[in-house]
């Protein structure tokens, strides 16, 4: 086939620049060891943080949904899709963000390239963080507005531009938690900033949620900068333990998303099922924050466990703990490394991370225990110290 010569020789290329991706199938539930290939490894590379994908209450709450409302949702919301559960899931995120109302989406992706087109259009401009996740990116890609990318965490530069704009409407989008670095946005400043420009903000709490704030809701929550912020995107697929997104804010926001978020509206709903686990890991969240404190205390331990050998970590400020190795082969070969030895850490390479950055990252979850965040550290600096 003709098509097959073409994309055969295209793979060729980006196995020859060690960027070539593949898929490891692990079996089992997600927990802190997983079966990969057969093989039992201690998990550092998911966004489980809390350890809820693999909690009995959330199975229990998606299993009473499948009995009681079945496996499908069978049409977009505005259809007939939005059922009980979606109702009664929005209204609690609601109450917990503290916002008039909230939207469930499909996924973080959906939310994303959902949101910005509905708010920003051809006499308007985006401000985007140069380490935004691809989802805001491609969010902006989709609007027809102008796209303004600032250099990453640069508040000056995002001042400069917002000064500059003459723009109907001005949005500013960043990730709190940065994905791949783990470093946080400066939120009291971004949102003044925003205020002091007329700027709108939407924040995509995917890394926060279920692991800032006081009742889990996210760095806004933390930062107390919650009701300042316009959009505020979170995701019910990592410390939430299950799948999906919401966006929460006003009530005028969510019926402006109702009507033109084109990914929500032409969509098909959630399965009622993940939902009804999604409303019980938001309580076991709001209820427990020694799940929350565990998890830190293990980020803490094994962030102090590299620094120590000399691995040079990024200061703390998440659970997501980057270890750049430079170039994508040397990653790769950090990672072969530390998998021989039972841990599963792999190498995140360009385009997810820029050019000659590619790295380890490293997220402990809340679910390991001490011996094992201890294991884990010294396989990874004798992983590191090998590959130099
Ligand atoms: C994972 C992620 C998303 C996408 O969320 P999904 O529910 O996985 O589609 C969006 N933004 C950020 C920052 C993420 O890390």
């Amino acid at each position: 086939m003709l098509a097959d010569v073409a994309l055969a020789s295209e793979l060729r290329a980006l196995e020859e620049h060690s960027l070539r991706r593949v898929r490891r199938t692990v079996g089992g539930a997600q927990g802190p060891e997983v079966l990969v290939n057969g093989r039992r490894v201690l998990c550092f590379a998911s966004n489980n943080y809390l350890g809820l994908a693999d909690d009995e209450r959330l199975r229990r709450a998606a299993i009473d949904a499948l009995e009681s409302s079945g496996t499908g949702s069978g049409a977009s919301p505005l259809v007939s899709g939005h059922m009980a559960e979606h109702e009664a899931l929005e209204r609690e995120i609601a109450a917990w963000l503290g916002c008039e109302a909230a939207l469930v989406f499909g996924s973080g992706y959906h939310a994303n390239v959902a949101v910005i087109p509905a708010l920003a259009g051809a006499e308007d401009e985006v401000f985007s963080d140069a380490l935004n996740h691809a989802s805001l990116i491609d969010g902006c890609r989709l609007a027809r507005a102008r796209v303004t990318v600032f250099p990453h965490r640069d508040l000056g530069a995002l001042e400069r531009a917002l000064g500059a704009s003459r723009a109907r409407r001005k949005l500013v989008v960043c990730d709190s938690i940065f994905s791949m670095d783990g470093d946080a946005m400066p939120l009291a400043e971004l949102v003044a900033l925003a205020e002091r420009h007329g700027a709108w903000t939407m924040l995509d709490e995917a890394h926060a949620t279920g692991v800032f704030g006081a009742s889990g809701a996210g760095l806004a929550e933390a930062e107390g900068v919650g009701e300042r912020v316009t959009v505020r995107m979170g995701t019910l697929g990592k410390a939430l333990g299950g799948y999906g997104a919401f966006v929460a804010g006003s009530r005028d926001l969510i019926e402006t998303l109702v009507n033109r978020a084109r990914a929500y509206v032409f969509s098909t709903a959630l399965p009622p099922s993940i939902v009804a686990a999604a409303r019980a890991a938001i309580a076991i969240v709001r209820a427990e924050p020694e799940l929350r404190e565990r998890l830190w205390r293990n980020a803490r331990r094994m962030h102090a466990a590299l620094a120590a050998a000399g691995l040079d970590p990024a200061p703390l400020a998440s659970p997501i703990l980057p270890l750049v190795a430079g170039e994508s082969r040397a990653a790769l070969r950090v990672a072969a490394h530390a998998f021989e030895r039972g841990i599963l850490a792999p190498a995140i390479r360009p385009p997810t991370v820029p050019a000659g950055t590619a790295r380890l990252r490293v997220t402990p979850m809340a679910t390991h225990d001490g011996e094992q965040i201890d294991r884990a550290a010294a396989v990874l600096v004798e992983a590191f110290r090998r590959a130099r």
